[in-house]
């Protein structure tokens, strides 16, 4: 139903029953569902076109979402609130992303057992299936939401041409991060302007530097520790997965997932972090050193069996032992070898930026919302979703699955509202 307000000058003006500020994957999503129940909206971007940062994901593969049940998933998630997406990914989860997107002519397929990216391999595949059934009308690129006000329950969003009145908005304007995409942070002035509580963004899921690594493990670069436990001292949690050494420091999966609480660690004092470089348990490796074949073994054969020769060398280097027999060594030099294998420790200079990581941390507060729908609980109308929440998890479809899973929520609680008024 369209609905009209008269101005100053007695022009007549458009109300919309939603305006979705911002053309990612989230706000992409919103307007899908919105246009599926043929509800007046219109979509505000303010690139020249939506999807930017969306067609970059995945090494231009985008990884949409992955096979994991609604707890796994949640279970996955580095959030002290993660309880909050139940009910969204309940209402909307990755079997529903499956669905929604072979309804537009697109198959995910199952890549490593575990994620789904589009059979085309090309994340323009999945834009083109997000844009499938929108209406350009309705979508205005080149349109910066540069203000949102509100009054008597109609929204006004200021833009740099022209200004829209609308019943309902969606802000879906993302993080910080890759702000050449877009997504430039300003979810959290329009926040701020109506009194919504948020964290500024921060950097999540990206790499560390270590000045020790360069200094002193160079030879490491490209080596891959495979399925590692990373601790970060001070900090109770431990992460799970590969640690790749880098000519800058540190990457891999269990570091970028990591990042976000290095982060925080750091603001208060330099820290270092901890990983095994082998797969054993220390218990076995000490096993392996002691009974190693009547102990006539020269140390870097008996090492090469846990390790690579060039790991080896460098842990014999940093724990000054020759290549002896390990009959010839002292228990002091056996417990050094076994504490650098097993409790490889080094200092941590700074994490990414936030512009340059994959995600953000901080946003909007989840607590200012409500968890099906994604609305304010201050103002009616007022919806936040995607990645400008303080909503996000590691690599692995878990980012983008949140964003269309909150677009769906808040539009449809927008179709169920307006239902109810015509009733
Ligand atoms: C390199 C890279 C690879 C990634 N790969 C993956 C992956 O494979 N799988 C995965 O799940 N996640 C991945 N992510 C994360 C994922 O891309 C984001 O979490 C997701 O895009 C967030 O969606 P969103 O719709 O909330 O925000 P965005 O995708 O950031 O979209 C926000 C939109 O709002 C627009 N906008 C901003 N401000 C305004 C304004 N004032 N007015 C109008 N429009 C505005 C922006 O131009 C942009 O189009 C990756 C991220 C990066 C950087």
């Amino acid at each position: 139903m369209t609905v009209e307000s008269v101005n100053k000058s007695g022009e007549k003006q458009v109300i919309y029953d939603a305006i979705i500020v911002g053309g990612g994957p989230a706000g992409l999503m919103a307007a899908n569902t919105l246009q599926s129940k043929q509800i007046n909206y219109l979509l505000l971007e303010k690139n020249e076109r939506v999807g930017k940062k969306l067609l970059i994901t995945g090494g231009k593969r985008c990884n949409v979402t992955n096979n994991l049940s609604v707890d796994a998933f949640i279970q996955s998630l580095n959030l002290k609130h993660r309880n909050f997406l139940y009910t969204l990914l309940e209402s909307f989860s990755s079997q529903d992303i499956l669905e929604f997107f072979k309804a537009k002519g697109l198959n995910l397929v199952l890549e490593e057992g575990f994620k789904y990216f589009p059979e085309t391999q090309m994340s323009s595949s999945v834009l083109e299936a997000l844009m499938k059934d929108l209406k350009t009308k309705q979508i205005k690129v080149n349109h910066s939401v540069k203000r949102i006000t509100e009054a008597n329950g109609v929204f006004t969003i200021h833009t740099q041409h022209e200004n829209f009145l609308t019943r309902n908005v969606i802000i879906a304007t993302g993080s910080n991060s890759y702000p050449t995409t877009g997504s430039s942070g300003d979810g959290l002035h329009f926040a701020e302007y109506l009194g919504i509580n948020y964290d500024p963004f921060t950097p999540a899921e990206t790499h560390v530097y270590s000045s020790e690594i360069n200094a002193h493990y160079d030879i490491l670069q490209g080596v891959t520790i495979r399925d590692t436990i990373l601790s970060i001292q001070g900090v109770k949690k431990t992460f799970h997965g590969d640690v790749l050494f880098t000519h800058f420091g540190l990457s891999g999966p269990a570091v970028l997932h990591a990042s976000e609480d290095i982060y925080k660690a750091l603001l208060n004092q330099k820290i270092d972090i901890s990983f095994s470089l082998v797969n054993q348990s220390e218990g076995e490796v000490k096993s392996i050193l002691t009974h190693s074949s009547n102990q006539s073994n020269m140390i870097k054969k008996v090492l090469e069996t846990i390790t690579t020769p060039r790991l080896a060398m460098v842990c014999l280097n940093k724990v000054s032992v020759d290549n002896k027999n390990i009959a010839e060594l002292s228990h002091h030099q056996l417990d050094e070898i076994i504490r650098f294998l097993c409790h490889f420790t080094i200092s941590i200079d700074r994490v990414e930026d936030k512009e340059h990581a994959f995600v953000n941390a901080g946003g909007i507060h989840s607590k200012e919302l409500i968890p099906h729908s994604m609305e304010s609980k201050k103002i009616k109308g007022l919806y936040f979703i995607g990645e400008t929440v303080d909503l996000h998890g590691p690599i692995g479809g878990f980012n983008i699955t949140i964003a269309l899973s909150t677009g769906y929520a808040c539009a449809s609680d927008i179709i169920n509202t307006l239902k109810g008024e015509h009733i």
